[in-house]
């Protein structure tokens, strides 16, 4: 490839687009990014190499696609708007271990796809510029879906990236960076100004390097419980934990009792916010009221 012409190059990117009588759609999330470096950035930073089998979420006009094609075994990316699918099968054509999927990635059987796709067992690794309007939603679609995905190298929203990140007691610690922290180990990468978007977006963008843990950062009894109470706790950011758990759970007395003695077997002040609960201390209380639920 000459190095002058990859896709992600401002000019190549501008002569695809014209090409092809592609219109961006804002919906749909559509940013492309147009600077090579921060896309060998992004490579290097999820570490891919040719024993590493890629899933990419909207790959646009091929920019990341095609660094990823390069360095890793086999790469899947799932793209949902029609009139990229010919665009991708022109810009992508000199790389044969990139497949394109035509489809909604969050309606997608990933277990399945995996399975019949990657022709290796290697490490999973999902590397994408996320279309941000479903940022969460496309994540916590892979962590729950129970597939290995060992790294996630995405970019997002910084705002997004700080709360995913965030530790107790800051205030972009929430439910989703329990949610995320649970499974993967969450590190910000580095800042990425609009300025290498067309079109540029409003916000400034970060990519966060998530590397799942061997097993869930907490032991919870029931997984599904553990997270409605993160959520139940974070409901009203300036009311005190017991304050959200009464509206959450309930205020009849056998609740109050029942609440009021799994914070003590928890060793948890009601008086506390949400906000200051460490995970540990969230499976401590979540495991104390499945415990003693009648
Ligand atoms: N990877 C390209 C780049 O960096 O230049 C494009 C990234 S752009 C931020 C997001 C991409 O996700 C767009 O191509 C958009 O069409 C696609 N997309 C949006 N919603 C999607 C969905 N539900 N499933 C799959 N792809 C989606």
């Amino acid at each position: 490839m000459n190095e002058n012409r990859e896709i992600a190059n401002p000019t190549r990117t501008k002569e695809i687009l014209k090409k092809h009588g592609f219109t961006f759609k804002k919906s749909l999330g559509q940013n492309f990014l147009t600077e090579p470096n921060i896309l060998r950035k992004i490579v290097a930073t999820a570490d891919i190499t040719k024993e590493t089998n890629v899933i990419e979420v909207g790959p646009g006009i091929g920019a990341l696609t095609e660094h990823l094609g390069q360095s890793a075994n086999q790469v899947l990316a799932f793209e949902i708007d029609d009139r990229l699918i010919p665009v991708l099968a022109d810009t992508l054509s000199p790389y044969p271990n990139i497949k394109v999927l035509h489809q909604d990635v969050l309606t997608a059987d990933l277990a399945q796809i995996i399975k019949t796709e990657f022709t290796q067992e290697y490490p999973i690794k999902v590397v994408a510029n996320l279309p941000y309007y479903i940022t969460t939603p496309i994540m916590m679609h892979f962590l729950e879906s129970g597939v290995p995905i060992a790294e996630m190298v995405v970019m997002m929203q910084k705002e997004v990236a700080d709360r995913i990140s965030a530790k107790p007691g800051t205030k972009a610690y929430g439910s989703l960076s329990i949610a995320v922290q649970y499974y993967m180990e969450a590190k910000l990468a580095f800042i990425v100004p609009k300025t290498v978007f067309v079109p540029q977006p409003n916000v400034d963008s970060a990519i966060l390097k998530l590397t799942r843990r061997e097993k869930p950062a907490v032991e919870v009894v029931n997984e599904k419980e553990f997270f409605k109470l993160t959520k139940a706790a974070f409901q009203l950011r300036r009311k005190t934990l017991w304050n959200n758990l009464q509206n959450f759970y309930g205020k009849d007395e056998a609740t109050k009792r029942w609440l009021t003695q799994a914070l003590e077997v928890a060793s948890i002040e009601p008086s506390r916010r949400g906000e200051t609960l460490s995970l540990a201390e969230f499976a401590a209380l979540s495991n104390a009221l499945e415990n003693s639920r009648s």
